[in-house]
């Protein structure tokens, strides 16, 4: 089999409600898809949070054979020029064409699934423009457990005030037996993330994820020892060299690679390797379309409980809550959370049917 074309999309999809993490507000959601075709008639799917260029399609996949794909990814890394966030979604794409010509889920070419529905964590609970935020999120987090979900997340990073009051507020309406964590998206230094830190951690939180910019290793090294929660991070980080001394210098309890960033299902298994010899917990971190939250599953699925033990922590799948049609309408089947868990799909590939009406939509 052999590589014939490839075409990359550009999809926008303009938020009806704007809403903020503690860096930004969001106002529209985008991904980067690409689309590979072979001399077989079989197409695969992937994304990235970028795209390769046309230049390195040229040098790097048209005419290779789609099965070589730890050839074409190191080809794209060490000679092509790209990095690895435009290589996940043509990492993707190879694996889904794999599956479908083998016929089998992505997740049996990986070695086996450890879980065929994955527990789910609602990801939601922004900053939003609204006149009562403490309600607005307490009326959220309570919305959640109504629908099933034992877990759920929620944002900070806005300020030691808002994070102190919101955090405990949430706490009480979901109660002591939902798990809570918080993420401040690199929002604060070191300081700052310690003494909120220390004074939100009355409410008993399962993590606290990126406290601080992304890769300053000391930082999270610092904090980690500090407080007395699990630090998480990772979502950002490119490659298995990305993330080499924030693993090995234990800077986190749980890493969070994000398959369209990362590097595919390639880099984030030797991800996954790494953070397992060095003792720490892997929960993928997902924030996108159909196929990023295909991918995502079919990987997680493969990540054995770490320890393996009788009752383990949960692998907790992150499912995205907010309103992105890019996400929900972009696979003719939606993925959906039901009681709390995400079925691992079942189809070759990813298993997933793209709808060409939405993907045309949202091209840009
Ligand atoms: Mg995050």
């Amino acid at each position: 089999m052999k590589i014939t074309e490839v075409k990359t999309y550009n999809l926008s999809y303009p938020l009806i409600e704007p809403f903020a993490n503690a860096r930004s507000w969001s106002k529209a959601r985008h991904a980067g898809i690409v689309e590979i075709y072979t001399d077989a008639g079989i197409t695969g799917w992937g994304e990235g949070t970028s795209t390769p260029s046309q230049a390195a399609i040229d040098a790097c996949l048209i005419g290779e054979d789609p099965f070589d794909i730890e050839v074409i990814w190191n080809t794209m890394h060490q000679r092509g020029g790209s990095n690895a966030a435009a290589i996940s979604g043509v990492d993707i794409a190879l694996w889904d064409i794999v599956g479908k010509a083998l016929n089998q889920p992505i997740y049996r070419l990986l070695g086996g699934a450890f879980r065929n529905q994955i527990p789910a964590y609602a990801t939601g609970l922004f900053k939003k423009d609204v006149p009562d935020i403490t309600q607005a999120l307490m009326d959220e987090a309570k919305g959640y457990v109504d629908q099933g979900f034992s877990a759920m997340k929620m944002k900070i990073g806005f300020g030691e005030a808002y994070d102190v009051k919101n955090v405990a507020a949430v706490r009480k309406a979901i109660g002591d037996e939902i798990i809570l964590a918080v993420d401040a998206n690199c929002g604060y230094d070191v300081g700052t993330a310690i003494d909120v830190g220390q004074k939100i951690a009355e409410n008993d939180l399962f993590w606290y994820e990126e406290p601080i910019t992304t890769n300053d290793v000391e930082g999270y090294v610092e904090i980690r020892r500090a407080l007395n929660m699990r630090i998480a991070g990772g979502e950002g980080l490119q490659g298995r060299w990305g993330f080499r001394d924030l693993i090995q210098k234990r800077g986190y309890d749980i890493v969070q690679p994000d398959i369209s960033i990362a590097g595919g299902f390639t880099e984030c298994r030797k991800v996954a390797a790494m953070a397992s010899a060095n003792h720490l917990r892997v929960l993928p971190h997902m924030w996108g379309s159909s196929i990023r939250l295909a991918a995502t599953l079919h990987w997680q699925a493969t990540i054995p409980d770490a320890p393996q033990a009788l009752n383990p922590i949960p692998s907790l799948f992150e499912f995205d809550m907010t309103e992105n049609r890019l996400r929900t309408d972009l696979a003719k089947v939606p993925i959906q959370a039901v009681e709390g868990y995400v079925a691992v799909p079942q189809e070759p590939g990813l298993g997933i049917e793209i709808d060409r009406t939405v993907l045309e939509k949202y091209a840009s």
